[in-house]
């Protein structure tokens, strides 16, 4: 007698990128303990909260302390007044949603891997490099996946074309982790139509478009169409730095159905049932964050990042490297140079100049080859790694 457990879990690869890479750093700083080892491998960002989200907290704890103004259980998709400050926020793209379009959750990875309890046995098409999760997820629950083959010749970005005409389900990320990679308006346009065409869903990830510069569409809704085929998640991890405070949304489109079926409701009914709602003083500071003085100063945050990502991609650009990113992204996705693979580079800038990057095979296989470097690091310590790498490669 045995009970039986969730066995597409054994489908899903353990991952050993980052203790991999922690492991090689730490047997490197055991030989070499005067080794100054500089990490452009982390994805999380490292500047603070602005002051404004800090003062709209504390306001917000003061009132958690007082009877009249003390809150019990949030509402599961969000108060209303971070609901309409994300609506506000999605003015800026031309993009009109309703307040209960909105979901707020408590992250990006959470609604990303949750999001799969509402389909059912569907292909799932997944870009190959990207962000694990969207993989894992579906492995986890036993979905069938095909990837979405990237390379240097389609610069990361794949496109529809060439696909069999199906209902799918479909994963894109833009800017993508961690490629860095941008669909312009005309490519997400091909994407909305065949997903219209096929009645495909397309689960946009927009966790970076804070990052982007110039004529990219921030947000899916920005394509006529999308509202009828398109979920979009997105999250202010990487925008106002909440990695460690945890607030993002998921826009469900009254518009969007499925076998007549409003995916909202779906999303809703969901949510109700699994999700407790974000704290109070967490939907205050994320309001905060999307108020006109909030978003001012962590836009100052994104250009210091982008200032760090400007050294590198310089750098690779004089030294005639292949790479995407680091324009309107913090990621810089380079080919690793003299053909080597992505652990053969990780290992030779960790013996040489003591830069630490993430193999780009730790993304999938056909980031293999190729290698990210990040830009949430101090501007010392790129400026550093830069004139390291600058000598060389
Ligand atoms: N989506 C992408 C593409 C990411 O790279 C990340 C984090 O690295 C997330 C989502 C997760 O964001 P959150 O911190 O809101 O869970």
């Amino acid at each position: 007698m045995s009970l039986k457990l969730n066995d597409h879990y054994k489908n899903v690869k353990e991952s050993y990128l980052f203790s991999d890479i922690a492991k090689r750093v730490a047997a490197y700083t055991e030989k070499h303990p005067e080794a100054k080892i500089i990490r452009l491998g982390i994805g999380d960002v490292t500047l603070p909260l602005t002051p404004t989200v800090i003062s709209a907290m504390e306001k917000a704890v003061a009132e958690m302390g007082k009877k009249e103004t003390f809150r019990g259980y949030a509402p599961e998709y969000g108060y209303d007044f971070i609901r309409q400050a994300v609506a506000d926020y999605y003015k800026k793209f031309g993009v009109t949603l309703s307040l209960n379009e909105v979901f707020v959750s408590d992250g990006a990875k959470s609604d990303v891997g949750n999001i799969v309890d509402i389909f059912g046995d569907n292909t799932v098409l997944i870009p190959d490099p990207v962000y694990p999760v969207y993989l894992d997820s579906n492995l986890m629950s036993g979905r069938r996946v095909s990837f979405l083959k990237a390379s240097s010749e389609d610069g990361f970005l794949p496109m529809p074309s060439g696909l069999k005409e199906d209902s799918y389900l479909i994963y894109l990320c833009s800017p993508n982790n961690p490629t860095g990679a941008v669909y312009n308006r005309e490519q997400l346009t091909a994407w909305v139509n065949f997903a219209l065409k096929t009645g495909s869903v397309i689960i946009f990830d927009s966790a970076y478009e804070a990052y982007i510069k110039g004529d990219y569409p921030h947000s899916v809704y920005e394509i006529p169409g999308a509202e009828k085929c398109a979920v979009e998640i997105c999250s202010l991890s990487k925008t106002a730095g909440f990695t460690g405070t945890r607030c993002a949304w998921t826009i469900m489109p009254d518009t969007l159905t499925v076998d007549g079926v409003v995916l909202n409701k779906r999303w809703a009914r969901r949510q109700a049932t699994k999700f407790n709602g974000v704290p109070y003083v967490i939907q205050r500071a994320a309001e905060a964050a999307l108020s006109p003085e909030g978003q001012k100063e962590s836009e100052a945050s994104v250009a210091y990042y982008m200032g760090n990502a400007a050294l590198l991609a310089d750098l690779f650009t004089r030294k005639g490297i292949w790479f995407t990113g680091g324009i309107c992204s913090p990621y810089i996705w380079l080919k690793c140079p003299n053909g080597m693979n992505s652990w053969e580079f990780f290992d030779s800038l960790l013996e040489n100049v003591q830069v630490v990057g993430t193999p780009g095979s730790g993304f999938g296989e056909c980031g293999e080859g190729y290698f990210r470097l990040t830009s949430f690091g101090s501007r010392e310590a790129t400026e550093e790694a830069v004139g390291r790498l600058e000598k060389f490669l």
